[in-house]
């Protein structure tokens, strides 16, 4: 490295800096890291990074022209022994930096302990060479290795200052990356156990639901008053702990990345019609009047009839829940190049200071040590996401005590092909599902 004005130095370390925050993916940072060092800097780079199981993972970047690129290629299949007793094992260990104006064959011989990596640098013949730690929030990282392949000017005092620096600013965007790393494999970890989890539960479930159809069509015997009422309960319960399931499901399926969308041709009716078969029994068990009413012209759609369900289940059974006495009313229109439905209820609504956190998920207004009502705090994040992953979005009105309007709005058609509703009638007159 020659000698640089100091606001060069300065506007390419800000370079780097910006580069290297650029991305959080762990490997594109060292190839970045690596890949400024031999643009600006030097012939060769050799970056060893220690990972969490112990083991090195090596980065070589060599700049084109100066040395063999399959000398390079070896030498990046082996990294350094951080229990070896050589020179950037040591950097590594005492996060000294180390200054090597003139690389001769004893200084080589102490720099690795494999035959491979030996034949690997004596091919490529570094001159001079600046080895420093990567470093953030007093932990060391790894190591870099930047070397003159060349016999220009040997490095400097000066260059070993510039090379530190830069190791620290890299030490910060990997440790950045690495924390990122570590966060998306423990949100990955939590969706695969709740996936697991529930799947594990569904079974079970499946076969009391199962058993209670086979009972309620007298497969054994008649049953009288009694038994069908209490049979009714042990299919409510089991249904609303179907759906709790389903909500667990589906948010631990999102967390393992979007799923694909399955659009098939539908009508708005179709799935209102779909969803009051699920919610009217529970509605009967809390006493609440469900309602539901649609336009007599059918509303077509194009979309992914499964999350519409979901979504509207979950507006739905949050109605139920959060509604002591009163009614709980869905209706549909078509708005332009969209279908509204609207969940309205009488119940005891939401603080305006709460409404800004209910769609977070596990949020909920009630402690859940204390809480009476039942729920996973996931519904309204899960309906979000299904709404918004189908080009729409739900929001919510709301006043504590007088109940609480929600409105989906979804595109008829998510591909923005087919689905719109021929021109019909106009006030075609609104009609009750049963
Ligand atoms: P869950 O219902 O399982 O607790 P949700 O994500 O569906 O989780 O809802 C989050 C929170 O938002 C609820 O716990 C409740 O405090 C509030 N909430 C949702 N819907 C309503 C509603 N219709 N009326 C009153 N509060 C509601």
């Amino acid at each position: 490295m020659s000698p640089r004005p100091a606001a060069v130095e300065a506007s390419l370390l800000r370079g780097v800096d910006r580069l290297l925050h650029e991305s959080l993916d762990y490997g594109e940072t060292l190839r970045t890291l690596a890949g400024v060092a031999v643009d600006r800097l030097t012939d060769l780079c050799v970056l060893d990074l220690l990972e969490g199981s112990g083991d090195v993972l090596r980065v070589v970047r060599l700049r084109p022209g100066t040395g063999a690129p399959d000398a390079a290629a070896r030498l990046e299949r082996n990294p350094m022994d951080p229990t070896a007793p050589t020179a950037p094992a040591n950097v590594l260990r005492t996060a000294v930096s180390v200054l090597q104006p003139r690389v001769n064959a004893d200084v080589l011989a102490n720099w690795t302990t494999t035959k491979a990596a030996a034949s690997a640098l004596k091919a490529l013949r570094p001159r001079s060479a600046i080895l420093v730690p990567l470093k953030a929030h007093a932990r060391t990282l790894g190591v870099m290795t930047l070397a003159r392949l060349t016999d220009d000017a040997p490095y400097d005092a000066h260059d070993l200052e510039l090379a530190v620096d830069l190791g620290r600013r890299a030490g910060l965007a990997i440790v950045n990356a690495q924390l990122y790393r570590e966060a998306q494999a423990a949100s990955r970890a939590k969706s695969n156990f709740l996936s697991v989890m529930s799947h594990e539960l569904r079974t079970p479930l499946s076969a009391i639901i199962g058993y209670a159809d086979l009972l309620e069509h007298g497969i054994d015997g008649p049953l009288n008053e009694g038994q069908k009422s209490k049979l009714g309960r042990i299919r409510a319960s089991s249904n609303h702990l179907l759906q709790l399931i389903e909500e667990v499901l589906a948010f631990a399926d999102r967390g393992r990345g979007p799923e694909a969308l399955r659009l098939t041709d539908t009508t708005a009716q179709q799935i209102l019609g779909d969803v009051q078969a699920v919610a009217s029994p529970m509605a009967e068990a809390e006493g609440i009047d469900l309602v539901v009413t649609a336009p007599a012209d059918a509303l077509r759609m194009h979309t992914d009839v499964r999350m519409v369900r979901q979504i509207l289940l979950n507006l739905i059974t949050n109605g139920l829940k959060f509604t002591d006495e009163g009614r709980v009313t869905v209706a549909v229109e078509d708005a332009d190049e969209s279908v509204v439905f609207v969940v309205r209820d009488t119940g005891i609504g939401i603080d305006p200071a709460r409404l800004q956190h209910i769609f977070e998920p596990f949020w909920q207004a009630e402690d859940p040590m204390t809480r009476r009502i039942g729920g996973t705090g996931l519904g309204l994040s899960v309906a979000r996401a299904f709404a918004r992953q189908l080009g729409g979005d739900v929001h919510v009105e709301s006043r504590a005590g007088e109940g609480s309007t929600f409105t989906l709005q979804l595109p008829a058609s998510v591909d923005g092909v087919n689905g719109r509703r021929p021109p019909g009638p106009p006030g075609a007159a609104s009609v009750e599902l049963h």
